[in-house]
């Protein structure tokens, strides 16, 4: 629930979705956009959080990002690093940082998304 006042005061919408909250809009939105190109993302999953840019956004990656909520709840705390390592160690040996990653490998094969994030405007979807 703390997550859900935090989006408030973000001045986010949330809901809440097969036990997963979803927050877009707001500052969320606007953060999205500012990053650099190689780290914006459409959505993200968090734990049990997923944020994204707006709620098309939200439901188009919806089932990609439930595999990760999955993924998280199968590697608890160490699910961050986990996916950060595979991707530097992907980018390491010259294997695109996202797709190469067996985490969003795995993701893309159980619920593959509507665009392919690594050629698309080099925005990128994170876990
Ligand atoms: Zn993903």
């Amino acid at each position: 629930m703390a997550a859900a006042t935090l989006a408030g005061v973000l001045g986010a919408r949330w809901q809440w979705r097969h036990g997963v909250l979803e927050v877009h809009g707001g500052l969320v939105a606007r953060w999205c956009g500012r990053l650099p190109p190689p780290c914006r993302f459409d959505a993200m999953t968090l734990g049990h959080v997923i944020l994204g840019i707006d709620g098309a956004c939200l439901e188009q990656a919806r089932a990609h990002e439930h595999v990760h909520v999955r993924q998280y709840e199968r590697w608890g705390p160490l699910f961050v690093p986990a996916y950060l390592a595979c991707s530097a160690w992907q980018w390491a040996r010259g294997a695109p940082a996202y797709r190469a990653n067996p985490f969003e490998r795995e993701a893309y094969r159980l619920a593959p998304l509507c665009h392919l994030p690594a050629a698309d405007n080099g925005r990128m979807k994170m876990e």
